[in-house]
Formats: C-alpha cells, structure tokens, sequence
C-alpha cells in the first residue's frame, strides 16, 4: 500500500536535494500533488490479474483472439521514468475465451509498477497463459524511453519492443508472422 506521508518527506527531501526551495509558492503542494499520482500510476501493484480474467466464456473452434494498439504508461525501475507505448496480445483459444477489455485490463495490472519492460511483456504472456490456458499466448510491446529520450542517449521517438511467445507460438514461425502481419 501506498504511504503517503512516506513519499511527501522523500519529496521535500529530492527538492532540496536538487538546490530548490521546497517551500516555493509553485512548489509547496507539490508533495501532495505527487503522492496522490503515485497512487494511481503504481495502482497494479495491489491488483492480481485473476480479478480480471476468472470470468471466461466457452468457445468453439480456436481461431487465433488479438486485441492490438492497447494503450499502456509505466515506469522505469532503474530511473523511475515513465516508459510508455503499446501492447498487442494474441492467443489460440482451447475451449474459453475472456472479455476483449480484460486483456487491457491485465496490461494496466502489470504496466502500473515499477517496471522494466522487457518483465512486464512477460507477465502479462504468463498471467493470460495461466488463468486462459491457451493453446499459445503471443505478447508484443512497443514503448518510448523518457530515460532514453530525455536523457541519456537521447534518441528521440525511438522504441524499444519486446516479444513473449508461449505455447504453440514458440516455434511456429508461420504462426507468428500471422500474429505480426495483423498488428
Ligand atoms: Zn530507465
């Protein structure tokens, strides 16, 4: 759970700590300000994904599911810089199926922590793995580095893409191109 008094002191400290006056008219609720956004934005790290994919509908045949373009923000662990971009999921479904706006769901549960992205593509792939248990899960994320972009090597608009594959995604080339060519 989010302490709130916890990340106001680290803040009036971090405002200090980079020569400003903390207690500045611009800056004084500004603790406040972000220990409320950090509530929201760190939101996944009390959810569990079973809250959104327990409820599954029985299918017939196993015509691949993809819900691309999900909209995602986290943040960077190594900075705690936001990363942000897009995540498209596709699985073989073995007899059930979830709510299309559970996948995205399930995206938020993971992207809203600390994260490095590479993990996160992967815990999504795992949850949808574990709790729809298709045939395969196939997870590709496309996202932009502000710890990249505006620092650092400073390559703007660059994106940085992951891909998980499970099931009978791992190896089946022909599968993935499908998945590929769709999104
Ligand atoms: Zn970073």
């Amino acid at each position: 759970m989010v302490d709130t008094e916890k990340i106001k002191n680290a803040v009036n400290l971090l405002l200090e700590g980079i020569g400003e006056d903390a207690s500045r008219p611009g800056l004084i609720e500004t603790p406040d300000r972000i220990a409320n956004m950090y509530r929201e934005i760190f939101e996944g790290m009390s959810e569990d994904p079973y809250e959104h994919l327990q409820k599954t509908f029985p299918i017939d045949g196993n015509s691949m599911v993809i819900e691309k373009d999900i909209t995602f923000y986290s943040m960077c662990e190594h900075h705690m810089l936001p990363f942000f971009g897009r995540a498209h999921i596709g699985y073989i479904p073995n007899g059930k199926i979830v709510g299309l706006s559970k996948l995205a769901r399930t995206v938020e549960v993971f992207s809203r922590r600390l994260q490095i992205q590479e993990n996160m593509t992967e815990q999504i792939a795992a949850a949808l793995l574990e709790y729809i248990t298709p045939a395969g899960v196939i997870v590709v994320t496309e996202a932009e580095h502000l710890c990249m972009t505006m620092r650092g090597v400073k390559k703007p608009g660059s994106a940085t893409v992951a891909i998980v594959k499970k099931g009978v995604f791992q190896g089946n080339t022909a599968l993935c191109e499908d998945f590929l060519r769709m999104i």
